[in-house]
């Protein structure tokens, strides 16, 4: 029976899961209308039980229809000398109904003294500290939270800092010079990673069979930064642990310092235990840049370099690039690295050709609207029949092709230029742009008229 189970649980989730997480499940016996299954961790256990349980109790009482439960225990095999043997039985039922989550007060190690921390955060870039960190309104209340937290980790109501924003606002950059700050100081320990990191080390410790470890070096810290927490959405185990790393740390009177591209309580798909417990210290947002924060940022940038750029320029920079600081930066950066390379004086023109690529990228302000009227008045159709129903050829390609053009010319999502086509779901424009440009291949005259359209947005 076991090994039929084993061949077709490994069918069902595919080798590297099984291996992972199924693998060192062993099998106890058989008693009257109960089997137990032993795994080496309560870990493991605890994992197969919340994602697996249902499926195993199913599988047994196929295989034995008088199985009913399905016991799964942490036998955790030999010992090493002085760890007594642990034994902690928990049953699922075979029925599909799930079993709350027990918390079972086992013989744990004693916690070891945390030498090991280095090897557990990510380095810091010395380049990102607040005295490199322009401030302006779109970011002085972060920018203060973190000072504050910098100078004094652990204030009430600073307890976890919160950071939110959009992409290359300067999240990380703050995190970082806050740990900076902290480690100058040498007063305390410090641990920053990003929530993919967590997980990926989160998941190397249960294939190690060393989440005690883990945990302990976690646990050890005085300040614990997790970097896009946003990664977490849909990692429900992964989450389980961070939430309970985060309540041991913050019970015990230690900082915790959190970013992500969203308020706690506009991350859906975080646990709501989670999210309420994030929202409890400070949470501050960092907003878009303005105009006056994107000039301050470039001459700030300008003079660290020691290339002399014309105030012109940086205004072109600051109206051309407004989506967020990382790219201005890189603007600025490639202008420099031109200007050094060629020893020639950075002019307005110069900028203009050597970032026309990213100019252009960022010139992208027609509008779907427009793109769907040029396109139905090119091929005589209607312009609600952008939204319309209808799917006969004379009206669904044109449709394509305003959607094709959209993707290309706006930076509009996928899903909301479905939604500007008549609620049409993302799938259906990723059909409409891959047909569309497989036309273009085989039909010159075709491609020629979407090209016509094209310039005619553009210009
Ligand atoms: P996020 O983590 O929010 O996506 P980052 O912190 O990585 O953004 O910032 C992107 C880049 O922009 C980094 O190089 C950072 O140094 C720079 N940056 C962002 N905001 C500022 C600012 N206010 N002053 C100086 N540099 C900034
Ligand atoms: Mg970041």
């Amino acid at each position: 029976h076991w090994s039929r189970i084993c061949a077709r649980l490994k069918a069902e989730v595919g080798e590297v899961e099984y291996n992972t997480w199924l693998r060192q499940m062993g099998v106890g016996t058989v008693e009257e209308d109960e089997i137990t299954l032993y795994l080496p961790t309560r870990f493991l256990r605890d994992w197969v039980r919340g994602q697996y349980g249902d499926r195993l109790g199913a599988l047994w009482h196929a295989e034995i229809p008088a199985i009913r439960r399905v016991e799964l225990q942490v036998a955790r095999g030999p010992s090493p000398a002085g760890d007594g043997e642990a034994v902690i039985a928990e049953s699922v039922p075979a029925s599909a109904t799930a079993t709350p989550a027990v918390e079972v007060a086992a013989a744990e190690a004693e916690p070891r003294a945390a030498e090991v921390r280095s090897d557990l955060a990510a380095p810091l870039d010395p380049r990102f500290t607040f005295e490199t960190f322009v401030v302006g309104k779109p970011n002085e209340f972060a920018y203060a939270c973190a000072r504050r937290v910098a100078e004094r980790p652990s204030s009430p109501g600073f307890n976890p800092l919160f950071l939110y924003g959009g992409v290359g606002l300067g999240k990380t950059h703050l995190m970082h010079a806050i740990g900076s700050e902290l480690v100058r100081e040498g007063r305390v320990s410090v641990a920053y990673m990003s929530a993919e990191k967590f997980m990926y080390r989160f998941i190397a410790a249960i294939r190690s069979q060393s989440t005690m470890e883990f945990k302990e070096q976690l646990r050890s810290v005085d300040v614990l930064m997790i970097d896009d927490l946003q990664f977490l959405i849909g990692k429900d185990n992964t989450q389980e642990e961070f939430f309970h790393t985060f309540n041991a740390l913050v019970d015990a009177g230690r900082q915790i310092v959190v970013s992500a591209d969203k308020s706690p309580s506009d991350l859906s798909g975080l646990e709501d235990r989670l999210r309420t417990r994030l929202g409890c210290g400070m949470v501050a947002d960092i907003h878009a840049t303005t105009f006056e924060l994107r000039i301050s940022i470039l001459e700030a940038k300008a003079t660290a370099s020691g290339v002399d750029v014309p105030a012109k320029v940086l205004e072109f920079l600051a109206h051309k690039i407004t989506s967020n600081v990382r790219e201005l930066e890189g603007a600025l950066n490639r202008l420099i690295a031109h200007a050094n390379l060629f020893g020639r004086p950075v002019t307005l023109e110069a900028t203009q050709d050597v970032l026309h690529d990213i100019l252009k990228a960022n010139n992208r302000r027609v509008t779907i609207e427009e793109i769907q009227r040029k396109v139905a008045e090119h091929w005589n159709i209607r312009l609600t029949d952008m939204s319309s129903a209808r799917r006969s050829t004379v009206v669904a390609r044109p449709r394509q092709v305003a959607m094709y053009l959209s993707k290309q010319l706006t930076s509009r999502s996928l899903p909301e230029i479905g939604r500007k086509f008549g609620n049409r779901d993302h799938t259906t424009v990723i059909y409409a742009v891959r047909r569309v440009m497989e036309l273009m291949e085989q039909d010159p005259a075709f491609a020629e008229d979407v090209e016509l359209l094209r310039r005619m947005l553009e210009s």
